[in-house]
């Protein structure tokens, strides 16, 4: 895997013909965290999550089931609901003050960015003489991964060992549809 061109894009897992290549669920080890009662389980989820979800439960196209979704989220167990746009907000603070030191330094441009680590190991192994161009910032999501266990533990108290950090994302499903309903945890 070492010497492997692959840059764990997971597409593969989308488009694989004789299922293969599967994605890993990681919703039995949230449903342990939330029933231990020695955990803080926080869920953060996408903004898309909000739309798609509708559209899994036969809901207009478009409708935006933010509320039911946190309530659900609620009744589920989480201990405390995010939404990743506050990283989102986080991410580009970061990416503008990269560019206008960039600019400043008069260092080479442009200054590519993205959320996606498969595309960030694209760019490292097909593109490495582009590696000065590609932002240093963390996805959104990564860098709530990073706060629940740093800012958000030392906020409200709670060892961060003690946190479990959970991330619902629009990922593919092998049917190509949005799927709000695999987790991963981070
Ligand atoms: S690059 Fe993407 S599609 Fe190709 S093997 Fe790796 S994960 Fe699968």
């Amino acid at each position: 895997m070492a010497q492997s061109p692959c840059v764990n894009c997971g597409q593969c897992t989308v488009y694989c013909p004789t299922g293969a290549l599967r994605e890993k669920s990681e919703i039995d080890a949230v449903w342990e965290a939330i029933l231990d009662p020695d955990k803080h389980v926080i869920v953060q989820e996408a903004p898309a999550i909000r739309v798609s979800l509708g559209e899994e439960f036969g809901l207009p196209l478009g409708s935006i089931t933010a509320k039911k979704m946190y309530a659900a989220l609620r009744k589920i167990g989480f201990d405390a609901i995010m939404d990743t746009n506050f990283t989102a907000d986080l991410t580009i603070m970061e990416e503008g003050t990269e560019c206008v030191a960039k600019l400043k330094a008069g260092e080479k441009r442009p200054l590519i960015t993205s959320c996606s680590p498969g595309w960030i190991k694209f760019m490292e192994t097909y593109y490495p003489d582009l590696a000065d161009c590609v932002s240093t910032a963390k996805s959104p999501m990564s860098m709530f991964g990073v706060l629940s266990k740093t800012y958000y533990a030392q906020e409200h108290g709670i060892d961060p060992a003690k946190i479990v950090s959970v991330a619902v994302m629009p990922c593919q499903d092998r049917l190509g549809r949005s799927d709000a309903l695999h987790c991963q945890k981070v």
